[in-house]
């Protein structure tokens, strides 16, 4: 299948691609790795008239510490993010997702940024980075913003990112000590795309009890989705193997999955429950090292 035609511009600084941005209007759309974005065009599902490549503007990749938060460049690839030893060792949860996204050509062109912005459904970085409560900071001609994870997925394929905006860097709050962070996946056997997945982040009391969770799971709507009622489960309890199971079979609660041909709403809703237990399992294993 071929895209329809299109005109390539490649851009040098965030405020070049702002400008090409503003002068292209609607008609304009960046690329950043084009693992989403060139599936897309070839499939006719969308057909910018110019693609705006953002991929060489400096600046924009790598994993670096300030103060108490992560940042990460939007055009850091999935690969480097998997083996980041900042990630690994502050969240390490961010790293088992960037590390089951696709396949390693996938990985190795793929950005951070690229798969917030497209905003899939099936994608595991928004879960996981709702868990962690990233915020996302975007820049326009007026200057920076950050919109909170909770707020950034607001449906299919869109975000709170206005066609103007670029999204520079995603911030990760390093977790309070005593805390685990993971990501737990179900993938489709032939896409490997998330069919459901949990990504959790407890953190412990001194006596060993929950102090408080967020535990998000993907796969059940238009983007990612708060266990609020895991978390309200959670907190205060002594995180033994059958108060996590109690908490995770609330996982899906309120909430209304679309069936596709491989799973029905009702399988979704079971496997949600399942794959928060493991998340949260694997969470609160790693708050013993943390
Ligand atoms: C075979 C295959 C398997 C895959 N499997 C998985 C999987 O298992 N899990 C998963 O999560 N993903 C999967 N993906 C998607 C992959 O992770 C993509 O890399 C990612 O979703 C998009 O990143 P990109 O850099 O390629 O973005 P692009 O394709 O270049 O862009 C995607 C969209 O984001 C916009 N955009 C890009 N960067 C910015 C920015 N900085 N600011 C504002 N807007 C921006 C673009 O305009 C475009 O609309 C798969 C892809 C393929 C091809």
């Amino acid at each position: 299948m071929f895209p329809a035609n299109f005109a390539y511009v490649a851009a040098h600084s965030v405020e070049e691609a702002l400008q090409l941005l503003a002068k292209h209007g609607e008609e304009g759309k960046l690329l950043a790795g084009g693992h989403s974005l060139i599936p897309a065009m070839k499939l006719r599902l969308q057909s910018p008239q110019t693609l705006i490549d953002i991929g060489t503007v400096p600046g924009l990749c790598g994993v670096r510490l300030e103060e108490n938060q992560i940042i990460i460049g939007a055009l850091t690839i999935h690969a480097d993010v998997a083996v980041s030893d900042l990630v690994r060792k502050h969240v390490a949860g961010l790293a088992d997702a960037a590390s089951v996204i696709g396949d390693m050509q996938v990985r190795n062109r793929g950005t951070i940024g690229g798969s917030v912005a497209h905003a899939d459904p099936a994608a595991d970085l928004p879960v996981i980075l709702t868990a962690l409560n990233a915020s996302f900071i975007v820049r326009s001609s007026s200057g920076n913003r950050a919109i909170a994870a909770d707020d950034f997925f607001t449906d299919f394929y869109t975000t709170a990112m206005n066609a103007h905006e670029i999204l520079t860097e995603i911030h990760v709050p390093i977790p309070a000590p005593g805390s685990g962070t993971a990501y737990a996946k179900l993938p489709h056997p032939a896409s490997g795309y998330v069919v459901v997945s949990a990504g959790a982040l407890i953190t412990r009391q001194a006596s060993g009890s929950c102090a408080t969770a967020r535990i998000a799971i993907g796969g059940l709507g238009s983007g990612p989705c708060r266990a609020v009622a895991t978390e309200i489960e959670l907190q205060g309890k002594p995180l033994t193997p059958q108060v996590i199971a109690r908490a995770a079979a609330k996982a899906a609660e309120e909430t209304d999955p679309v069936e596709d041909s491989y799973a029905s709403a009702e399988y979704k809703r079971h496997v949600a429950t399942v794959y928060a237990r493991k998340a949260i399992e694997a969470a609160v294993e790693r708050t013993a090292t943390n």
